[in-house]
């Protein structure tokens, strides 16, 4: 199995969540339970989802495209 590491803190992940295959620590899972909304954290952890899972759900498409020509 492949190692995955945490999409918003960069370790390599033991436990936690994985989000279209992306993993999030349960450290970092906590800080998003408590999370106000205006810090400096909830932005970059929003910058880091759709950086990390919008790519990765448009290249499945673009491979679903793919598939289809042949
Ligand atoms: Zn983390």
């Amino acid at each position: 199995m492949k190692k995955r590491i945490c999409i918003i803190c960069g370790k390599l992940l033991n436990d936690g969540i994985i989000i279209y295959g992306r993993g999030i620590c349960s450290c970092c899972e906590k800080r998003l339970m408590n999370i106000e909304m205006d810090t400096d954290f909830y932005d970059y952890y929003k910058q880091c989802i759709r950086r990390n899972i919008a790519e990765l759900v448009i290249r499945g498409e673009e491979l679903k495209c793919q598939n289809y020509r042949f």
